[in-house]
C-alpha cells in the first residue's frame, strides 16, 4: 500500500474513534496495536500506571521526551487541570505530522505544543522559546541513550524544581541501565520502580519513577 503503521494507525483513529473524545482515541490505538499491528506506544497496562502518576501529580507544566504517533501525549493532556500546557518533542517529521493529527482529533490542541527537533536542541532552548519556568512533571520515552544525557541537560538548565517528577519508559525492555544507575544512585533523587509488561506482550518491562530533591 506504501502506507507507514503511523499512517495506519491514524486512519484507525479517523474511522473508529470519536473527535473529542480522548478515551476513544487511546482505547481506538490500544486495540489497533494489540490486534493489527505492534506499535511503541506506552501502551495500557504501563499507561494506567502513568495515568495515576499525572493524576496524583496534578501538574501545570509538562514535559515529553518522544511523542512518536501521540499515544501517551493524549494520555496525559486529558488528565491535566485547565490551564496547564504538556511540551511533546518529536525529531521525525513524519512521527509529529501523524501525532499533530491524533491530538486534534482527542481534541486536546489547546493543551499540547508539540515541537519538531532533537532533544539535546530543544531543551536549552526552553526557556527562551517557550516561557518555561521549570516541569513540574517529565516522562521519558525517547530513545534509550538520550535518557541520561537529558536528564542531566534538564539539570543544568534549572528546569527541575524540589518535586518534579521525572517517569521513564522501558527502563528494562529495552532498558536504559546507565540512566537508573545514576537516578537510583544519586542523592539528588527519591526513586522507585512500577513493575508491568512491555506494551502489548508479556515481556517483563516497566517505570521508574524519580523525585528530584534540589
Ligand atoms: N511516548 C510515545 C507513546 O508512548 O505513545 C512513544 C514514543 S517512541 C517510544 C520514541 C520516539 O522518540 C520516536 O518517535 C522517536 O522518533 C523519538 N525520538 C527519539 N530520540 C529523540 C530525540 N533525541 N529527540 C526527539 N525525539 C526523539
Ligand atoms: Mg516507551
Amino acid at each position: 500500500t506504501g502506507s507507514t503503521r503511523p499512517q495506519r494507525l491514524l486512519r484507525a483513529v479517523q474511522k473508529k474513534a470519536t473527535q473529542g473524545d480522548p478515551q476513544s482515541v487511546i482505547a481506538t490505538i490500544d486495540h489497533f496495536c494489540r490486534h493489527s499491528e505492534w506499535a511503541m506506544n506506552v501502551g495500557d497496562e504501563k499507561g494506567s500506571i502513568l495515568d495515576s502518576v499525572v493524576t496524583e501529580l496534578n501538574p501545570s507544566s509538562a514535559l515529553e521526551l518522544g511523542t512518536y504517533c501521540g499515544y501517551s501525549t493524549v494520555r496525559i493532556a486529558r488528565l491535566l487541570p485547565p490551564g496547564s500546557k504538556l511540551i511533546t518533542l518529536e525529531f521525525n517529521p513524519a512521527y509529529a505530522a501523524v501525532a499533530r493529527q491524533v491530538i486534534a482529533w482527542a481534541g486536546l490542541n489547546d493543551k499540547v505544543q508539540l515541537v519538531e527537533g532533537p532533544s539535546g536542541d530543544l531543551i536549552p532552548q526552553m526557556k527562551e522559546l517557550f516561557g518555561v519556568q521549570t516541569f513540574d512533571f517529565v516522562f521519558l520515552d525517547h530513545w534509550k541513550d538520550r535518557y541520561l544525557p537529558d536528564t542531566k541537560l534538564l539539570e543544568e538548565c534549572g528546569l527541575l524544581r524540589k518535586g518534579t517528577v521525572l517517569l521513564a519508559d522501558n527502563v528494562i525492555c529495552p532498558g536504559t541501565p546507565e540512566y537508573l544507575e545514576y537516578i537510583r544512585n544519586s542523592s539528588r533523587y527519591e526513586s522507585r520502580y512500577f513493575k508491568s509488561h512491555l506494551e502489548y506482550t508479556k515481556v517483563e518491562d516497566g517505570l521508574e519513577k524519580s523525585v528530584f530533591l534540589g
